[in-house]
């Protein structure tokens, strides 16, 4: 139903990624986390939580974290 009525989503780059996790701090619905598999450029990426589990916020397509991104590593999706 509602509560998990996802609005946007993001497509992380892994490789392009640098692991700064500045993406991971401005989301304001918590949404990316740290990958524990390193890319090959040996750093830890970021990666989107594809699943909203009660209680949470879905991505809103707010486009913040791709924003704040250096390494232009995450494209952002809005749902019409
Ligand atoms: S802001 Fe960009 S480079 Fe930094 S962790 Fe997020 S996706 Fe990776
Ligand atoms: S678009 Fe906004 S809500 Fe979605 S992951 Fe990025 S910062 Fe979070």
């Amino acid at each position: 139903m509602a509560k998990t009525t996802k609005r946007g989503k993001i497509v992380i780059d892994r490789e392009r990624c640098k692991g700064c996790h500045l993406c991971i701090e401005v989301c304001p619905n918590n949404r990316i986390e740290v990958d524990d598999e390193l890319n090959k450029k040996g750093y830890s990426p970021a990666r989107f939580k594809e699943t909203v589990n009660e209680g949470e916020k879905g991505c809103t397509g707010c486009a913040q974290c791709a924003t704040v991104c250096p390494d232009v590593a995450i494209e952002v999706y809005r749902a019409k």
